[in-house]
Parts: C-alpha cells; structure tokens; sequence
C-alpha cells in the first residue's frame, strides 16, 4: 500500500533471497524488476512480482510495548539498556545476547555487531543465517583463508555445465535458474542436479541423481578420485597454488576406491554416477551451484570442500564459466558475513583466531571492552538460554520459535530467559516471549544496503512512510549502545554514517590480505549513497570495483594458496530404527517465503501449495496405509505433528519432505522445526535441518470440514487446521480425531456450531443432515455472505475448497444461501484450481481446459492464450509437466 504518490520512480532490493533482484516502484506505486540492475535485468519471480500486495497494516507491530502494555520509545529502550547493563554487571558479557537476521540490512548488523563484540565485551551475536550457509563461509575460509565466493553470476551465463547440489533453484532463486535456462538455450549449458528429491529444477535437466539424503561428500570424493585419475587434472595448478592434495585425495580413495563404492553409498545407480563424472572431468567450464541441501547438515562444511576440493583439483577456481558458487538463502546473508554478523566472525572479515585482528578492530572502533573469543552459536545459544547463562536476550527479524530446530525447546529457552526483547515488523510466534516488543521498519519503510550472493552491494530504498511508531533496527541498537553510555561511538543519525564507517573499516590496515575491500565507498557523501549504483566488491580505493576472484591463484591464506581438505563421509547424526524408518528432510516451496509472515496473506502466492504436505513416496505410503490427501501422524525423538499426506513420484523411497514455513500461527502441524533434531555440523555449527529419522502412520479422521471467513482466526478447535488466503477472505480446511458425537447420540448442528463456533450466528442459514453427519451453515452480514462453515464425517462430501473460495471472493447475497448450503456453483463462478502462475493467477484447471480446447502442445502457447509464464517464468517446469500429463496417451509413449 504506497500511501501518497512518490515524486519520482524509486529504485530498491527485492527483500526475499540471495539473488537480490531490482526492484523498481513507480510513482503510482506499481512494482516492476529493475531492466538496470545486473542481477535480475528487469525480471522478478511471483515473490517478488507480488511484492506490493504484502504491504499494508495487517500484522504490523505498531508501537513498542512492556509486557504487553503500550511504552513510549524511550521507556522501552530505557528498560532495556537497564536489565543489559545489569546482566552484564552481575552476570557477565557473556550473559546477554543478541541473535538477529538475514533480513537486516548491513547497516543493522554493522550497530548491532559493534555493540556486541566492541562495547559489551561478548560475541554473543547470531543470527538466522546461521540456519542458511554458515557452512559455506566455514568451507570458504577452510579452502581459500577467507569467506569469498569467487565467481559471480555471468559464470553461469558463460558455463557448459551446471551442477546444482541440494538447490531446488527454480523455487528457490527462480530468476538465477531463468538465466541458467538462458544459458541452456543460447549455448547448450548442460544441467545435472544432485537432490533426492525430484524437483522442478530437474524438469529439463540432463540428469538427475537422487542421491541418499546426506551422501554428498562420498559423490565428490568419488569425484576427486576420478579427476586425479583423468586429463581433468591440473598439476601445475595445484602445486603453484594449493597445498594438502596428496592428503585429501588419499582419504577420499581410501573411502570410495571405485564408483561401486559410491554408488553404495548414494544408492545412485553406477551408470549415472559414471554420467555425471564423465561430464565434469571432460567440461572445462563447470559451475557447482550449492545450497541448503549443502549447509544444513551435520557434515555440511565437509561438503562444502569435497566441492570445492574437485574445483581446485581441477583448476578450476574465478574464471569465466567455472567453480564452486554457494547461493545465499536471504536477501543479506552476505552482508551479515561483511560485517562478522556471526558469533564465531569479527568484523570486515577478519578473526577471533588472530590477535591481531582483535586489536586492530579495537583500535578502529576505540572499543573499551573488546570481545576476544567467539561468542554462542544460534543451536548453543538457545541451549546456554535453557541452562539459565543467558539473562537477557535481543531477538530481531526472525522467529527462533519457529524457525530452530527443536522448537519446543527453544520456546522454553525462551521462557526461562529473564529478560527477552522482541524488535520486528510484524507479529510473530516469539513474540509471545517477549517482556518489550519493539516496533520495526519493514520492507518498502527501511533504508541501506544488501549484498547478494555473488558480492553485489545494492541499495535497499524506502518509499512509504513508517508504520505506526516503527523505527530501524540499526537506530534501535545505536539508542541501547548511548542509553548504556556509548553515546559517542554510536551517535549516527542515518544509514549513509554507519556505512561509511563500515566501509572504511574493510579498507583499515588492509594491504590486500583481506579481499573484502570496500573502501572506496568510505567517502560517499550522502547524496552518492542515496544513489549507489549495484557495486560488486571488492571496491578498493583507486581500483576497479568487482569481477572473480582468485582467478589468478592466489588465495587469502598467509601463504597464498588455497587448501584442500580431506572429508571423511560422515552419515547423517539421526539413525533411522524399526520405528523410525523414514528420513524428514524439510525445505521450501515455490511461492512462500520463510514463516509466512509477509507472503502468507497474498492470495496469489497461497494456493499454489495451499497446504503444509508431508510429501511420500507411494510405497512408503502403502506400507503406512495412506492414501493421497489422506492425513498423517509424523514422529520424530523430538515432537509428532498431524500433515496432510500427498503420495509422490518425486520423493525418494524412505524420505519424506516437509516445507518448513507453516508456524502455530497458521496451522495446526505448527512448525516442522518442532520434529527436528540440533545435530550441528561440528565446524559451522549449522543444524542437520533436512535428515531427522521419523516415524509416519495413517491418522484416521473421524469428520472433515471446510471454513471459510472475512477475518482470520488465531486458533481453532480442531485436530487439523491452516489457514490458506484467498480472495474477499481465508480458508480452513478442517479435520477432527473425534466424532461429531458422542457412541450412541447423534450429532447436531449446534454440537458443530459449538464446537467450531466462529460464525456470526444473527442472520445464520443451516442446513443438517445428522444422519449422514452432514452440516452446513452459511452466515450474513448486511445481506451479504460474512463466513460459512461445511462439516461432514465423509471428505467427499465437503464442497471443494477452490470452488467455495470462488464464490466467497463474490460476496454472494443472501437469496443464493441454499446453493451456498448445497455447494452448488454460482452461475458464471469455476474454480480455476490450484494457482500455477502466480504472476497473473492462473490456475490449473483454468491451463488444463485451455490446453484441452486449444491443442495446446507448448509452454508458449500456453502463454500466448493466458499468459501464464509469461512474466517471472517460475512457473514454466509446471507448465511443461501439465503439458506432458495431460499429453494424448500416443504421445505421452512416444515421448
Ligand atoms: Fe526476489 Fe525472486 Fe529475485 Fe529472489 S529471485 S530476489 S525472491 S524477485
């Protein structure tokens, strides 16, 4: 909601991922991908296409408050600056923390990472990207000396083959997969994708190895074996540049001496093994494309160098169309590491390992009370919570209820925490912690800079005014650090003065060493901030900003040559038993967005996966007697939730998948996290968050219903509930555990009314078959369909959802009440099905009947005739398999 018209076109930073796509907002406030800027070229993805639809005052915090009661700023922020300095007083530094978020914007973390480790002597500070790629910055400085991803995204325009590793990139970073589907197009970029899991990135790829969940690393030390074996490798390279192959090439050998080994081990058939080997060693111009699928795991940093290991043997390292690229989940993951924004990182890339650094970062901030040993990361430090160490805590832009592993127990961390400040945009699960909740400025309200995954700084502008009382987080950081009397090292008063002072410490006493050099932004006046063009670093003073790194072979490491690391394989923590005979890997889906607290209330991006599914392969399926949509009893060590079961293809036999978005807030599964265990990797500390062992039964349902309101709903009464956005209103699906009445009576509707009661009940149309256990009520304000409410015993006799949805988006009058009760269509009204082009909302039956009538056989046509996948392209995987599902019988054989 853009409150008053902009003078000028404003140019900003999509705030979702690690691609970091322009965005442009016109005057009348429309959203368009920004044609200048290098990382999308004026394309945005259905996220960020329906940018402009997530804002607005729905679930905005808008004031801070004490226990719930309404504060003024300075008695909220006095409050706190008093229980910090206290804990610090009695307790120590190191009984206080903060832990933030990739949604900060550098200048964010920059205050808050200052204060931390400078002024209250700990290095207490994590965040949420501790969840995401801390693994890559610990492989990166492993193999390189220093947290640099060495290519950029030309490389993948310029390469001839692309490995994607653990990243579903068509959901995930849709605009990099658009321009590696470019690529394929322009010069015949081969794809192979490495995932257990089908998914939309492998629709056109030209293999793909279902790997076993965590088998990675014995897939790439095969790999480094067959380069040593073959032309592929570069001896030269290596001994000009790296140290330690002999090591780490005898260990990977000694593990997997053949391809049968591995594929033993991956449980990839050898010939598909042979295929991906054959086509790395013999393409020179390889880019390995890595995500979550590499750093949530308990041997995720391992993996990073068993990548990274086959790039350097190859030489294959900063040079045009080749080496290993991690993609960054969110949008300032990136810019977090710039400015040490994790416990175990100083500042500008620099070292708790070096005394040095600590000592020069002191004399730079003229720190009274410098940290000298990393702090508590995100899984130790809601453990050290739980153990009573931490006595005050600031969480800001995420939500650790939801989003850690073991969530129960991170809420009862939470709990027993004295002292919890909450600061974020819109209401969450952790809020219910928090002693002072602190109002923030969100998307579209905030001013900075982000830095996406392949080093490019852009701005990110503000162009409404604020929300109530919502202040930035850098602002609320630099009030606490003058509130504890650090008034003069935390006196800016605006973004471009703590980027300035972040920039010119990059350039401090850097000769070079460190490659993160942005110093030749130190002297932006305000007016050259206010316009900062994209600018890749590093940015020195005096020389050409951007491009690869390490092209030339010499690395960050004292001695200028990278290192390869042996990786022993090391299976997942969590041992599937008689019970828990499945592995949970949890992940994304195509048009959500973290814990749905932003996209979770756009129509358009809700109906694609309305629902949050445990996703089964058929013969896991039929041995745990579950039928599609059937529901699911999931138990892992750590908690059991209820999901919606959808039997598929894609999933590997003995894996199941669930998106990890859904929170207590929007459904009754709660957070997926709850069922995860805190195995760490041992070196970044990241959470195993995709191979937890669970057991999977049937749970019969007794009734199932359908809820659709006006207004959302916090809770409801029922066994399984989410809550799905649509058009005019929300939709609930229902089911219950319990029958509608008790062995021997019969059901009424006033049990249903009373049981699932949030209908306005004055001017209340029902229909009640007890017999059939059939109940339908619809209910009218001012003439007008306000919520109804279908409930029976048999799913099939509940309406379905997309069509009762499309008649509630036309606020039908009363007189249509008894075709409302029968779940007859209105004239005129269909359901277009699940949305499959998000961009220009375009469901599946809408595609199916077009195809059907017009002999649709391509994604274009199917663009010309409804535009769909014309836009963002995220959709266009689906399109292709609609198009082969609803192919004729002959062709479907034939192709
Ligand atoms: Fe935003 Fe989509 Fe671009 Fe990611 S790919 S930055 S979500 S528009």
């Amino acid at each position: 909601m853009i409150h008053a018209a902009l003078p000028r076109p404003t140019r900003t930073t999509c705030p979702y991922c690690g691609v970091g796509c322009g965005v442009v907002v016109d005057p009348d406030g429309t959203m368009r991908g920004d044609a200048a800027h290098p990382a999308n070229e004026g394309r945005l993805c259905s996220k960020g296409s329906a940018l402009g639809e997530t804002l607005g005052p729905r679930g905005r915090l808008t004031h801070p408050e004490i226990k719930g009661r309404r504060a003024s700023w300075d008695e909220a922020l006095d409050l706190a600056a008093a229980k910090f300095a206290e804990a610090i007083r009695v307790h120590g530094p190191d009984s206080v923390a903060f832990y933030g978020s990739g949604q900060f914007l550098t200048e964010d973390y920059y205050v808050a990472n200052k204060l931390m480790k400078g002024f209250f002597g700990s290095a207490n500070i994590d965040t949420n990207s501790r969840l995401c790629m801390a693994s890559s910055v610990a492989g990166h400085v492993r193999a390189f000396g220093e947290d640099v991803v060495p290519g950029c995204y030309e490389d993948i325009d310029e390469a001839d083959l692309v490995v994607l590793v653990g990243s579903n990139a068509a959901w995930c970073h849709p605009i990099l997969f658009r321009r590696l589907e470019a690529a394929r197009k322009k010069r015949g970029t081969r794809i192979v994708v490495l995932d257990p899991r089908r998914t939309a990135s492998c629709d056109g790829a030209d293999l793909h190895l279902p790997l076993r969940a965590g088998s990675d690393v014995a897939l790439f030390n095969g790999l480094l074996a067959r380069v040593a074996d073959s032309d592929a490798l570069d001896r030269a390279y290596i001994g000009a540049h790296t140290a330690n192959f002999d090591e780490a090439l005898a260990a990977a050998r000694a593990e997997f001496p053949t391809v049968a080994a591995v594929a033993a081990e991956t449980d990839v058939p050898a010939a598909d093994i042979e295929a991906f080997y054959r086509m790395f060693v013999s393409t020179e111009r390889v880019v390995t494309l890595y995500s979550q699928g590499v750093n949530q795991s308990s041997a995720g940093t391992d993996k990073v160098n068993a990548i990274v290991n086959c790039h350097l043997a190859a030489g294959r390292v900063g040079k045009p169309g080749m080496g290993p690229f991690s993609l960054t989940g969110q949008p300032n993951a990136m810019g977090g590491r710039e400015v040490g924004g994790l416990a175990n990182q100083l500042a500008a890339h620099m070292s708790f390992a070096s005394p040095d650094d600590i000592d020069r970062v002191r004399r730079f901030w003229n720190a009274p009370n410098m940290a000298t040993k990393p702090g508590l990361k995100a899984v130790e430090l809601f453990d050290a919570m739980l153990a009573g160490k931490i006595k005050a805590v600031w969480i800001a832009g995420t939500n650790p209820a939801v989003s850690l592993p073991r969530a129960d127990r991170v809420r009862d961390a939470l709990r027993k925490c004295p002292f919890v400040v909450v600061a974020d945009c819109h209401a969450n699960d952790t809020l219910g912690f928090a002693h002072v909740t602190l109002p923030a400025r969100g998307w579209a309200e905030k001013d900075g800079a982000v830095t996406n995954s392949e080093r490019r700084i852009s701005r990110q502008r503000a162009f409404t005014p604020p929300t109530g009382e919502a202040m930035p987080d850098w602002w609320m950081f630099a009030e606490l650090g003058k509130r504890m009397g650090w008034g003069d090292a935390f006196g800016y008063s605006k973004p471009a003065d703590v980027f300035r002072e972040h920039a010119a410490l990059s350039a401090f006493e850097n000769d070079g060493a460190r490659r993160f050099d942005i110093g030749a932004l130190a002297d932006l006046t305000d007016a050259e901030y206010e316009a900062m063009e994209p600018t890749q670093w590093p940015a020195r003073k005096g020389a050409p900003a951007g491009g690869r790194l390490y092209g030339d072979g010499l690395f960050s490491h004292p001695d200028g040559r990278a290192r390869f690391v042996a990786t022993p394989f090391r299976a997942p923590v969590e041992k599937l038993d008689a019970a828990r005979n499945l592995t949970l890997n949890t992940g994304r889906v195509r048009d959500q967005w973290h814990t749905m607290t932003r996209t979770g209330g756009v129509p358009r991006l809700s109906t694609h996966t309305p629902e949050p599914y445990l996703d089964i392969h058929p013969a896991d399926a039929a041995r745990a007697g579950l039928a599609d949509g059937e529901f699911a009893r999931v138990e892992s060590r750590h908690g059991a939730t209820i999901m919606r079961a959808r039997v598929a293809g894609d999933q590997r036999p003995g894996e199941v998948h669930a998106a990890m978005h859904w929170s207590d807030a929007n459904a009754s599964t709660g957070p997926v996290d709850r069922l995860v265990g805190a195995a760490t990797d041992p070196v970044s500390g990241q959470p195993e968050l995709k191979a937890t062992a669970v057991m999977v039964m049937r749970q019969p349902m007794a009734w199932h219903g359908l809820l659709l309101r006006r207004e959302p709903l916090a809770e409801l009464k029922s066994d399984y509930w989410c809550r799905v956005a649509i058009d005019g209103g929300f939709a609930y699906p229902l089911a219950g555990i319990e029958p509608l009445a008790a062995p021997g009576e019969t059901p009424d509707d006033a049990w249903v009314l009373n049981k699932l009661s949030p209908l306005a009940t004055p001017d209340l149309a029902v229909y009640a078959d007890p017999a059939r256990g059939v109940f339908r009520f619809a209910s009218f304000v001012d003439g007008a369909l306000d919520a109804c409410l279908f409930v029976a015993r048999e799913a099939a006799s509940v309406p379905d959802r997309d069509m009762m949805a499309a008649m509630f988006a036309r606020e039908p009058p009363k007189e249509h009440r008894a075709r409302l009760l029968a779940g007859v269509p209105l004239d005129g009204v269909a359901s277009a099905g699940p949305t499959i082009c998000a961009c220009f909302a375009v469901g599946r039956v809408t595609i199916e009947e077009a195809i059907a009538s017009h002999g649709l056989t391509t994604a274009a046509q199917i663009g010309e005739a409804l535009k769909a996948g014309t836009n963002c392209g995220s959709c266009l995987p689906e399109l292709e398999k609609i198009l082969r599902e609803t192919a004729p019988a002959e062709h479907r054989a034939a192709a």
